[in-house]
């Protein structure tokens, strides 16, 4: 049974329950890990057990265990946070518009709790706007989450705020938001979501404690089968290697990806084992290998993730072909292994790029000519 229902987190849960346990939460905290295995769960069952009424703090000496770490579902605050996170209020369900932070997530799964704080990217936005972090510029302060944040809280002394798409603060966001995570109030929890550390602006990562979500194999097939995803075992081991996001599943499910896998394996082995010569071969990889990202979608996010499964394809088959060459007694190979493992190197470095903003295309691109480079000089 895992903590909360919620799939392969129970470690984070203890550390948690144990900082709780110690009166050592931290203020400011920054989830980040893969699209679609439960940070933001994870941080709305945090939320409603931190709010609870019934929740003690354990006296010294005394056990405190997960199963205690748990919110009563009774109280007043637990009512009023409802089922959050789990599915979406109807329609019109809201009760009052408190703040431009919870109007903005009206359609999302906010509770109506007066302790309780949600924000995140409208859709139709490229970063967070600043209104919803402090307030528009008529009423900046007077307003927004960090004017929510000030406030005295009404159930259980304790606020709490989570902030998703912490991957899309602007500058200026963030900059706004600096104070509150730096000097949250007293008893104020902050979480922000985010895909990755290199995802973050500097000043907002180092401000917060950075607690990692990542599921293995199990976790992850337990998640996609309650989604209704079945992947073949080479698939799902594929999706984790490229990272373990339930979104890239989901598309693997779709597209039958084994096929592709092969089809880029082919290229890149004729592209490797050509005599070279010219800079076409690099081209048309790199064209094949972009055609295959934009199938992904336009979000930022799955491209990203189908670059990386691509990446990891390509990896996969020039360290096999490292494997090979140690395998042929007698004949000199120590240029061609050299060549293949720096050819490995390179594709680890563009793997490390995807999660830096760097430009898709550009990555590729380098990637291939520097590969051609030294294969084929
Ligand atoms: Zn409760």
């Amino acid at each position: 049974m895992s903590w909360q229902e919620i799939e392969g987190h129970d470690k984070i849960a203890e550390n948690f329950a144990r900082a709780f346990a110690r009166g050592r939460l931290e203020g400011s905290y920054l989830f980040l890990g893969p699209e679609g295995i439960g940070k933001k769960k994870f941080a709305f069952a945090l939320a409603k057990t931190l709010l609870c009424q019934n929740l003690k703090v354990p006296s010294a000496g005394e056990a405190f265990t997960l199963e205690q770490f748990v919110p009563c579902c009774r109280c007043g605050s637990c009512r009023r946070f409802g089922a959050a996170g789990q599915k979406a209020l109807p329609a019109g369900g809201k009760k009052k518009k408190a703040s431009s932070a919870e109007t903005v997530s009206d359609t999302a799964e906010n509770p109506a709790h007066p302790d309780f704080f949600f924000v995140c990217r409208p859709p139709d936005r490229s970063t967070i706007p600043m209104e919803l972090l402090v307030g528009a510029k008529e009423e900046r302060m007077r307003s927004g989450l960090c004017y929510d944040l000030s406030r005295t809280p009404f159930f259980n002394g304790r606020l709490v705020a989570v902030v998703d798409d912490a991957d899309f603060f602007s500058q200026e966001g963030a900059n706004a938001l600096l104070k509150t995570l730096e000097e949250p109030p007293a008893n104020t929890l902050m979480i922000l979501i985010g895909t990755s550390a290199a995802r973050q602006l500097p000043t907002i990562r180092s401000r917060c404690r950075m607690v990692r979500f990542s599921l293995d194999e199990e976790a992850l097939g337990k998640v996609l089968s309650r989604q209704g995803i079945a992947l073949s075992a080479d698939d799902l081991k594929s999706v984790l290697v490229a990272g373990g996001s339930v979104n890239l599943a989901r598309q693997i499910q779709g597209e039958g990806l084994s096929a592709q896998r092969g089809k880029l394996q082919e290229s890149l082995k004729s592209w490797l084992f050509s005599s070279g010569g010219n800079a076409s071969e690099a081209v048309d990889l790199a064209a094949e290998v972009l055609a295959d990202v934009e199938k992904a979608g336009k979000e930022p996010v799955e491209r990203r993730a189908r670059l990386r499964l691509l990446l990891t394809w390509a990896l996969e088959f020039l360290r096999d072909q490292v494997r090979k060459y140690h395998r042929c007694e007698g004949t000199d190979i120590s240029g061609a292994v050299r060549l293949l493992e720096d050819a490995c190197d390179r594709t680890l470095q563009a793997l490390e790029q995807i999660d830096r903003n760097a430009l898709l295309p550009q990555i590729i691109e380098s990637w291939a000519f520097d590969i051609d480079r030294s294969i084929h000089r």
